[in-house]
């Protein structure tokens, strides 16, 4: 077990406008499943490489357990990694790939054996461990590549998309059992991946990135209900938050509608703003039935288009009557609405928007609190 540190860690590739990551800090601790997202680009893998010794580092310094590691090769850090594509060699069986790097750390033939049995029990892979990775399912691939980095028993694990070739049902049952095998052997763990759900599913705490720099570190209930800033708050959360950009504030209150006003948080009436961002999430509303009902709360909208997904609908819908300077959303609003609700294109609704639960920004996308 271990804790990892990452101070300032920057790397720069040559022509890049930016820094693919730019003095990233952040503090791993001993035993935690620790989730970086963010969109294609972001510096994850950069992140990951760096720690597990596979990227140099331009600046700063990456520590395991204490301990500076910044300038050690990837073999003399403890660190197993598991690669998207598994990495699997295909001339060996199942067996031999988790018994290699054993065997290239000097590793007894007794030892290797009980490590590869062991994992090979934990992972249910005793009956592949003579088979050849292209006799296997994607799903078995990666098992085997996981119990790879098991057997070796290292301080972290780096994980950078292991489930992306899975299909969707495998991918769900497959991260269940990457993060309770986690919890089983406590071993530190830093996990890449481009989607939200895996990260809000999987971590303990979930980093998002953003052009090289880290945007919020958290808990998934944190970056889910206070997001710092417009980025994240559309992020986290599917479908995504729908932001109403350029929403007039009067007497302390952001105004959507007449009957849409919702109060600024603290440090939002404290500062003399005149236009905000208002962030309502997809379940953050039900209807109250046709438009004329009266209060605060109510969201008047023109439904657009019905999607059924047999447990839940969503309703695309364009808000009626916002006031003068709210812009409104890139696309159609979003709500997750109750499923036997009959809606129908065309028609007018009023929603109940859950006040307490609306975030607000300021101009700049920052979130007031
Ligand atoms: P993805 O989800 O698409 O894998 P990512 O968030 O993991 O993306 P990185 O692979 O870390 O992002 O890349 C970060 C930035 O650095 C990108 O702009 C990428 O084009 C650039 N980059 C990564 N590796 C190299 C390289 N070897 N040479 C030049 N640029 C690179």
């Amino acid at each position: 077990m271990a804790s990892v540190t990452f101070e300032a860690v920057t790397r720069s590739f040559a022509q890049a406008e930016r820094p693919a990551v730019d003095r990233l800090d952040l503090e791993v601790s001993d035993g935690e499943f620790l989730v970086v997202v963010g969109p294609s680009g972001c510096g994850k893998s950069t992140s990951l490489r760096m720690l597990a010794g596979l990227e140099p580092i331009d600046s700063g310094r990456v520590l395991i357990d204490g301990q500076d590691v910044t300038g050690r090769r990837a073999r003399d850090r403890d660190v197993a990694m598991v690669f998207q594509s598994y990495a699997l060699y295909p001339n060996m069986t199942a067996g031999e790939n988790m018994a290699f790097a054993l065997k290239n750390l000097g590793v007894g033939a007794d030892e290797i054996r009980t490590r590869v049995a062991e994992a090979a029990r934990v992972l249910q892979l005793e009956e592949l461990l003579d088979r050849k990775p292209a006799k296997m399912s994607g799903g078995q691939r990666q098992r085997v590549a996981m119990g790879r980095a098991i057997v070796r028993d290292p301080k972290v694990f780096c994980m950078d998309e292991p489930l992306s070739n899975l299909d969707a049902k495998l991918r769900v049952s497959t991260r269940a059992e990457i993060a309770s095998l986690q919890k089983r052997l406590g071993t530190t763990t830093v996990y890449v991946t481009h989607d939200q759900t895996e990260a809000m599913t999987m971590g303990d705490r979930v980093v998002v990135l953003r052009d090289g720099q880290l945007q919020q570190v958290g808990t998934p209930i944190d970056l889910y209900e206070r997001p710092v800033n417009t980025f994240v708050a559309g992020f986290i959360g599917s479908p995504a938050i729908n932001l109403v950009t350029g929403v007039p504030v009067r007497d302390g209150r952001a105004v959507l509608m007449e009957s849409l006003q919702v109060p600024l948080p603290a440090t939002g009436a404290a500062r003399a703003l005149d236009r905000v961002t208002v962030g309502i999430r997809p379940e953050g509303a039900d209807t109250v039935g046709a438009a004329g009902s009266t209060g605060d709360d109510r969201l008047t909208v023109r439904v657009a288009r019905v999607e059924r997904l047999g447990s839940e609908v969503f309703a695309y819908v364009d808000p009626v009557g916002l006031v003068d300077g709210a812009v409104g959303t890139a696309e159609h609003m979003v709500f997750r609405l109750d499923k036997r609700q009959d809606l129908q294109d065309g028609a007018v609704l009023q929603l109940r928007v859950q006040l307490p639960e609306v975030l607000v920004f300021d101009a700049d996308g920052h979130a007031l609190r």
